[in-house]
């Protein structure tokens, strides 16, 4: 009994060998013309297809296909390469901007750095100036307080040494006052020049009881001092002692000056050595001369004590 494989591979043969060799042909050659067309009409041009069906021959048709898919081939592969380059360019010209935009960023940086220098130079120059003034300013008020300082220094020296002159000058003036003072004689003679021509105590014609006080003779009009300090308390006629003068020392006791011519001082203070009147003749007198009394208490003839010695006792030579 036969197999089914065996059976078929027997059909399969038989086929084969009954099937003619140029009816295999015809249907490959149809197949390939149909290929063939049905690429041409479904991607071909309107001109292709015309001279497709004007062409004769079973060939020809089949060799112009190949052609228009060679020149769509290089159509699209320029297309491409067309786009390709227009995309390269545009990625130069991209390129190029963005450089150029770089270099813009650049230059405006540099700029603005330029800028900020120049205005960082310009507030430091300000500031430097400012300062500078600040500076002359400091100085102008410290020569002006130096200045002032040392006019009130000045002033105040000049007041100090007119001050100390003052002083100096009054101390001098005291001292010399002072000097002066030691100098002055407290107590001194009546007369400068002159003669004693009566003595205390001397009786005679002239007196009374006797004689009390000292005569000191010399031309009329010789002036008299007052022996000492003190008060003029009486200036007048005086009957025997004719123009007399009294005066009061501090110690009480009272000088009396009598015959006078006349008189220099009637009232006030005198000073040792004062001129308080002029050697006479008047009153009770054989010639001019100056007689002297000293009452020790102010009192009257009983008071009176001898002058030669009270003048002696004052450190004086009559
Ligand atoms: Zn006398």
């Amino acid at each position: 009994m036969d197999s089914f494989p065996r059976r078929l591979r027997a059909l399969w043969g038989i086929r084969w060998r009954n099937i003619p060799l140029t009816a295999v042909a015809g249907i490959v050659a149809l197949g390939l013309v149909g290929g063939v067309l049905a690429l041409a009409f479904g991607s071909g041009s309107q001109p292709e297809n015309a001279a497709l069906t004007t062409a004769s021959g079973e060939h020809k048709p089949a060799s112009g296909a190949v052609e228009r898919i060679d020149a769509a081939a290089a159509i699209a592969k320029e297309s491409a390469e067309k786009k390709a380059a227009k995309e390269k360019a545009a990625a130069e010209q991209a390129e190029r901007a963005g450089v150029a935009k770089q270099r813009a960023a650049r230059s405006e940086q540099r700029r603005a750095a330029l800028e900020q220098a120049a205005a960082e130079k310009k507030a430091a120059e300000k500031k430097a100036a400012a300062r500078k003034a600040a500076e002359r300013k400091r100085a102008a008020e410290k020569a002006a307080a130096e200045k002032a300082a040392e006019r009130k220094r000045a002033a105040e020296k000049a007041a100090a040494e007119k001050a100390a002159e003052k002083k100096a000058a009054e101390k001098k003036a005291a001292a010399e006052k002072a000097a002066a003072a030691k100098r002055a004689p407290q107590w001194v003679l009546p007369l400068t020049s002159y003669e004693l021509t009566g003595r205390f105590g001397q009786s005679g014609n002239n007196w009374a009881s006797s004689h009390h006080g000292l005569d000191f003779a010399a031309d009329t009009g010789t002036p008299i001092h007052a022996v000492g300090k003190g008060e003029i308390i009486s200036a007048g006629w005086q009957n025997a002692y004719g123009n007399a003068i009294e005066i009061r020392h501090p110690d009480g006791t009272v000088t009396l000056y009598g015959h006078m011519s006349r008189f220099a001082r009637t009232s006030g203070s005198v000073s040792a050595g004062d001129v308080i009147g002029y050697v006479g003749a008047t009153g009770n007198v054989t010639g001019p001369h100056c007689h002297l009394e000293v009452r020790p208490h102010g009192g009257g003839l009983d008071d009176a004590i001898d002058p030669f010695v009270w003048l002696k006792n004052k450190g004086l030579n009559p």
